[in-house]
């Protein structure tokens, strides 16, 4: 038996969580694969190391003192040290690291010193060897992570050790530079590692005690689910609920290693387990979540339907443009193209020129304010309730649902909504289903 296990930002953020963190490691000796993020929050208004890097890396820039968030920064890891009291030194890398910076070191090689320090604490803490993620995973110049020469050299070096701790979120191209994966990214790297080892699960221990039905900062002590399916978690993570970095599912997937989400300060609780396949008995939806930040474009026009290539038409006009649409529904004379807001942003009047002479609409108008919403759940399949309980969920408090889109996999339900309505539409629909069976 072999585990990988991943700890997140707030498991690692002080002393006392690394203690927490040696425990649950000590208490399996099949826990042997360890990942380790940068310290996150240790209380709600703290903030996380990587965003005082990224801090350190914007005052450089625009040439000014980043004294300030690095000794803030050099602190974190000494109280870390000091509290564990660990015979171990960071100060020489320190007076190094300020060098880099100050001789204008990459955001990436920057962003990544939060995992790199806190992993050798951890490694000498634990007594485990340290490996070094830039000498096995792999980026390209573009920095697109190179999976399968990942695997391949993953697989080879950690083959040489029975132990060790990896730092999280980071890689390296060819020539040795940095390069990091999108926020998050921890949970990917101990995907990687989880399949180049061949694990037999995959812990990602964090904050919570698995995967929630809602946002707990949007909903009050939402239910947990305690077997998820890859394909559900991944409809949850992309559409935001950001317990697990939405790309961390296909390395282990691909293995068929099952992922265990854990809670560091609540280690005894089972977790959420993700694997391939579930039985649909556990409830209509397993999980809701959502983002803002989306805008639409709304475009009418009589007899659309018959005329061929409309559709074509309009996404080649996107296609054009570099923006890329989250859904597509249409109806006899209408059609509407949800997109990314931020794609819209300074180009809407280029746009509708672009689209007007493309289709020649009777009608076209952008909306800017929306998010979207998925009800996620493999339960849903076949089970004729679910909208009618979603819809009228909503109804009741007022909300109005500006566009409709269930996936053809019948695994999900999405909505678009005034962005205003967000957080009291997650709270509508979880009372709606959370007395589901
Ligand atoms: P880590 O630092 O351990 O990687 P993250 O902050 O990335 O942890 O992810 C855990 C957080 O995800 C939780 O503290 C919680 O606030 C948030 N979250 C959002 N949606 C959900 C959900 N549906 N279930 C569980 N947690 C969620
Ligand atoms: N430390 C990085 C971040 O804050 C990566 C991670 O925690 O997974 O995004
Ligand atoms: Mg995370």
């Amino acid at each position: 038996m072999l585990k990988v296990v991943k700890f997140g930002g707030t498991s690692l953020a002080s002393a006392t969580q690394f203690r927490k963190v040696g425990e649950i490691i000590r208490g399996d000796k099949n826990r042997r694969f360890v990942v380790a993020s940068a310290p996150g929050k240790r209380f709600s208004s703290d903030i996380k190391v990587t965003d005082l890097l990224l801090s350190c890396y914007r005052l450089v820039r625009e040439g000014e003192s980043f004294e300030e968030p690095f000794g803030q920064i050099c602190d974190r890891f000494r109280e870390i040290i000091k509290e564990l009291g660990i015979d171990f030194s960071l100060e020489k890398d320190f007076a190094a690291f300020h060098e880099r910076i100050r001789k204008g070191a990459s955001e990436a090689y920057i962003a990544s010193r939060g995992e790199h320090f806190n992993s050798r604490i951890l490694a000498a803490y634990l007594g485990y060897p340290f490996v070094e993620s830039a000498e096995a995973i792999l980026f390209d110049e573009k920095g697109r992570l190179l999976e399968e020469e990942t695997n391949e050299r993953l697989g080879a070096k950690l083959s040489q050790y029975s132990c060790a701790v990896l730092p999280g979120f980071y890689g390296a191209t060819e020539f040795g530079d940095i390069r990091i994966f999108s926020r998050g990214g921890s949970d990917i790297t101990g995907s990687l590692v989880a399949r180049a080892v061949k694990a037999d699960i995959y812990e990602n221990w964090t904050d919570v005690s698995g995967l929630l039905m809602a946002d707990p900062r949007i909903v009050e002590n939402p239910r947990s689910m305690e077997v998820v399916t890859y394909r559900e978690l991944r409809e949850l993570s992309y559409m935001g609920a950001s317990v697990l970095h939405e790309d961390a599912i296909f390395p282990v997937r691909r293995e068929g290693i099952p992922i265990n989400i854990r809670n560091t300060d609540e280690p005894d609780h089972i977790g959420t387990m993700i694997v391939e396949r579930a039985d649909k008995s556990v409830g209509i939806v397993t999980g809701i979540a959502g983002k803002k930040g989306f805008g639409a474009i709304y475009i009418e026009k009589s007899m659309m339907n018959n005329e061929l290539g409309f559709g074509r038409r309009v996404l080649s006009v996107l296609e054009e443009k570099g923006i890329s649409f989250e859904h597509f529904p249409s109806g006899i004379d209408t059609m509407t193209v949800v997109v990314d807001r931020a794609a819209l942003f300074g180009h809407e009047n280029e746009l509708i020129h672009a689209l007007q002479k493309a289709v020649q609409p009777d009608h076209i108008h952008l909306v800017e304010d929306l998010c979207l919403i998925a009800v996620v759940g493999r339960g849903m399949m076949g089970n004729p309730g679910t909208a009618a309980r979603l819809f009228t969920g909503l109804a009741k408090e007022n909300i109005n649902i500006r566009m409709i889109d269930q996936g053809s996999s019948e695994l999900n339900i999405i909505v678009a909504l005034e962005e205003k309505d967000y957080e009291k539409a997650i709270r509508a629909i979880y009372e709606a289903f959370a007395d589901q069976v």
